[in-house]
């Protein structure tokens, strides 16, 4: 195929339809036919990225191996796709207003006034033809962030309409994903949302060509033509996405749409094929009728909200389909765990996971969980901060070094275990500056670790400023903390492992931005068969 097709996803009525979804979903779709396709996200806010976003804004920060820290949706096109994504997959409003004003610091704008229309609106277009460019691709998804209508999509909404016109119908086409309420004194589903919402569309000068409809009930044919009608689109482009026990269901959900097959027909492509998702389906088996169960304590500091450790919890999930095992995450809030509160915390877990995170607060309740794992022999994974934690604990308690810990969280600890990197020392501009992306790290042959890759070598996503400090190593790994994963280069300490445990493992990286359904991530799928081990020999 010779011209790269371009799909855009917007959103109606109300955030937090899903968007990532749906898009995933056709994408996925798409691929199961055999196109090459990838998604992108266009974020209308102003900070260059996500990175300098507290999880309690927007979620975790996804991490890609070019070191982009971005929207989590893209943590989303990834495990769908099993495809990976990169800095050009996620551009906000502060990275284009950056370029844009940089261009114009240079003279490249050669005396013009630079404008929203047309310098800001092209450097959109440029950003969403990156990919398509390149030629690595059919089709290309662009997902706009927030909602038609919002004063800061503008910009955005403007680049599409005119990228519809510039590339032709053909070659373009836009998705509405839209709320269709139920109200229930009424006993009935409301379309008027939905109108308003296409017509602020239209205002904008584009015509949806798809509706997707999310509801809580069936919608009626009577129903589909009326929005179809009201809405101008065709009867077969009205499509209905109802709520889903899990998100891995929403591809074949849509697939009985027919979301697929529309798309085909707008962008005049081959409707020849029926999409593969042989492998796709047996991972639904396999997550649907689990033959055990295990409980994983998570604790962290952002349990509250579901989305700030998104990738960790898709990640049990595929593990645990590969184990056919369920996998119940119970969060825990490490602010609120004490030596008085802990045994009682921790009563019938199979396993913990001490997760990511900055700054000081509830870090103690972190180490008190590292402890009470070391301690029972519960199988422990802790992940960048969880391993920091790790590697306190146990300078703390086994090498007697009381005041051990992190200069992160205390600059003038006598025993600085966890230590500034030497290349962060002269930093003063937070965003974009940490130890990010993928980094080689060499296994130690007949850790555990080496055991769950089945190799020596792995290349792994990070995002950290901290890292252990090797004027400890010795001590430590005479006490038993063995050192198991390095990066050559640097010498830095990428993992630790506990001797007499079973499976303590503590990884200075992030496993959970690569695990996708087509690839569970092995460390995952290893640490969720030690908990399953481990129940099995609590009910001996
Ligand atoms: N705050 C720690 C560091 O910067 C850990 C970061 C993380 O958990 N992602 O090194």
């Amino acid at each position: 195929m010779s011209i790269t097709k371009y799909i855009f996803v917007t959103g109606g009525v109300s955030s937090s339809l899903g968007k990532g979804i749906i898009a995933a979903s056709l994408a996925k779709l798409l691929q199961a036919r055999g196109y090459r396709v990838t998604i992108q996200k266009l974020d209308p806010y102003i900070n260059v990225d996500p990175g300098t976003l507290n999880p309690y804004e927007h979620g975790e920060c996804y991490v890609t191996d070019d070191g982009a820290e971005t929207d989590l949706d893209l943590g989303h096109y990834e495990r769908f796709l099993n495809v990976p994504t990169s800095q050009s997959n996620n551009v906000t409003t502060g990275r284009i207003y950056q370029s844009v004003i940089e261009k114009e610091r240079r003279g490249e704008f050669l005396g013009k006034t630079v404008q929203v229309i047309p310098h800001i609106t092209n450097e959109i277009k440029e950003r969403i033809q990156i990919l398509g460019k390149s030629g690595d691709y059919d089709i290309v998804i662009t997902e706009i962030g927030g909602t038609v209508g919002d004063i800061e999509s503008l910009p955005y909404i403007e680049s599409v309409r005119q990228l519809k016109w510039e590339l032709g119908d053909d070659n373009a086409l836009v998705i509405h994903l839209t709320l269709v309420p139920y109200l229930s004194a009424a006993g009935e589903l409301k379309t008027k949302p939905t109108q308003h919402s296409v017509k602020t569309l239209m205002e904008s000068g584009i015509r949806a060509d798809i509706l997707v409809c999310r509801t809580e009930h069936e919608l009626s044919d009577d129903l589909k033509k009326k929005l179809a009608l009201f809405c101008n689109v065709r009867q077969e482009a009205v499509i209905q996405s109802i709520d889903a026990s899990t998100i891995y269901d929403v591809p074949n959900m849509m697939l009985d749409e027919g979301l697929d097959k529309v798309t085909l027909a707008k962008l005049n492509l081959e409707d020849t094929t029926v999409p593969d998702l042989t492998h796709w389906n047996s991972f639904l088996t396999r997550h649907k009728n689990p033959k055990g169960k295990v409980k994983i304590g998570l604790i962290g500091k952002y349990v509250e909200l579901q989305d700030s450790y998104k990738s960790i919890l898709e990640s049990f999930i595929h593990a645990g389909a590969e184990n056919e095992v369920k996998v119940k995450v119970k969060p825990i809030h490490s602010e609120y765990l004490n030596a008085a509160n802990i045994a009682d915390k921790m009563k019938g877990l199979d396993a913990i996971l001490v997760a990511p995170g900055f700054g000081e607060r509830g870090i103690e309740g972190k180490i008190e969980a590292v402890k009470y794992a070391r301690e029972h022999k519960l199988p422990f994974l802790g992940i960048c901060l969880g391993m920091q934690m790790a590697v306190i604990e146990y300078a703390r308690n086994i090498l007697n070094l009381k005041d051990a810990n992190s200069v992160e969280m205390d600059p003038e600890t006598s025993d600085p275990v966890i230590n500034l990197m030497e290349d962060q020392k002269a930093i003063t501009n937070m965003g974009g500056t940490m130890r990010l992306g993928a980094w080689d790290c060499q296994l130690t042959e007949g850790s555990i670790i080496a055991g769950v890759y089945g190799t020596k070598e792995i290349k792994e996503r990070h995002r950290h400023r901290f890292e252990y400090n090797n004027a400890y190593r010795d001590q430590l790994e005479s006490a038993g903390m063995k050192t198991t994963g390095i990066n050559l280069e640097t010498d830095l300490v990428e993992i630790i492992e506990l001797e007499n445990h079973p499976w303590f493992v503590g990884v200075q990286y992030h496993p959970e931005y690569k695990s996708t359904v087509a690839n569970p991530h092995p460390l995952f799928v290893n640490f969720v068969a030690a908990a399953y081990s481990f129940s099995k020999s609590k009910s001996k």
